[in-house]
């Protein structure tokens, strides 16, 4: 790199040192020069190329409760929303879409639910183990839930927990979250790291009231617990929620959320980054951009329509009618970047250096 200035020595030390302080972090989120942008983006695909290859993992996106306890300010999904027609898939019509999924060739599927406490333990277990038996992996996304829950879904055979923090500012956490526990979520991630879950986390970007510096703590924190998954979306404001009035900048929300996935990737090099849904609702190919961006892993939706058209965390999520298509033209994007899709469980390829999340 020939350019001089604070931050092209940013850029030349995050390539030596695969590291910054999280004012350095600050000083390169809140730089506007697209020459630099471009180069960080560069350097993140790099890293990417380098740490994880070429291989894009695909998991299978299945949306099955959206009832939900908790009442978040930002979410579609939160009890307060009376506007939502609520749903619950049965677990024989989950277990049959698995069945479908597996045979489409994806090796994992993900079980996604607002914090629906109308499962209980033991069927999910019964459901896990039975999904195990199609040769995939599992993943649960469903909220806070006791230990001996998480001990019970591990033992039946689920590989993997998304629990996303959102923010790791604890102000902010508390405003958005009336009623949830910042260092309540932080204990189940723990727990969930000492049953042997690969452990995923996340956040938002944009969010009201957020500043640069808590965006930097984010990447920090994920660096430090060393998160197996991490997924960064932009804050999409939906208008059936209290922060549905909130003034939004798709274009700067869209390259700060980029610039955070690219910080992410060259901090915690081997993480398995998702390009996030929110990105291709707040800008055409969003998701496209992500997967040069740092990110290696796709997500398509596998929930059938009629359901997936009221699991509104956010509005003008696309919704496929058909996943044969959607599947093949995934597959074919991935192609054109040059990439390859995955044909296996897409773990982890090895831990970094965390030590937060351990004892
Ligand atoms: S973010 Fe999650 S926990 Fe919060 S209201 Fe939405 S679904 Fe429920």
């Amino acid at each position: 790199m020939r350019n001089s200035g604070k931050e092209w020595d940013l850029l030349n030390k995050l390539d030596r040192e695969e590291n910054l302080t999280q004012e350095e972090i600050v000083i390169l989120l809140g730089c506007r020069d697209r020459k630099v942008e471009e180069q960080l983006f560069y350097l993140a695909d790099e890293k990417r190329k380098k740490y994880v290859g070429e291989e894009v993992h695909l998991r299978g996106l299945v949306e099955f409760s959206n009832f939900c306890r908790r009442n978040c300010l930002y979410c579609g999904l939160r009890r307060d929303n009376r506007k939502l027609k609520r749903y619950r898939m049965s677990l024989e019509e989950l277990y049959n879409l698995a069945e479908k999924i597996a045979l489409q060739g994806l090796k994992t599927i993900v079980l996604q639910s607002g914090e629906d406490l109308a499962y209980d333990a033991k069927s999910l277990a019964s459901l896990i183990h039975r999904i195990k038996k199609l040769d995939v992996a599992v993943a649960l996304s469903i909220g806070e839930r006791e230990p001996w829950e998480y001990a019970l879904w591990r033992d039946a055979g689920a590989d993997r927990y998304l629990l996303k923090q959102e923010t790791f500012d604890r102000e902010l956490f508390a405003k958005l979250h009336p009623d949830d526990d910042f260092d309540q979520r932080l204990e189940c991630q723990r727990t969930l790291k000492e049953l042997g879950y690969e452990v995923g986390s996340g956040n938002m970007v944009g969010l009201p009231y957020q500043t640069l510096q808590s965006l930097a703590l984010d990447i920090k924190k994920f660096q430090e617990w060393d998160f197996d998954m991490i997924g960064i979306g932009p804050f999409v404001p939906n208008p059936d929620t209290p922060l549905g009035e909130e003034v939004s900048n798709p274009e700067g929300k869209y390259l700060l959320t980029l610039k955070v996935l690219a910080l992410t990737r060259v901090l915690t090099k081997t993480s398995n980054l998702p390009a996030t849904t929110a990105l291709g609702t707040l800008i055409p190919g969003g998701r496209e951009k992500a997967l040069s961006c740092g990110a290696n892993v796709f997500m398509p939706n596998f929930t059938p329509s009629f359901y997936q058209s009221r699991y509104i965390i956010y509005p003008g999520k696309g919704i496929e009618e058909s996943w044969e298509n959607y599947l093949l033209e995934v597959k074919k994007m991935i192609e054109r970047k040059g990439r390859v899709a995955s044909t296996g469980y897409g773990n982890r390829v090895s831990s970094g250096s965390g030590e937060a999340g351990r004892r």
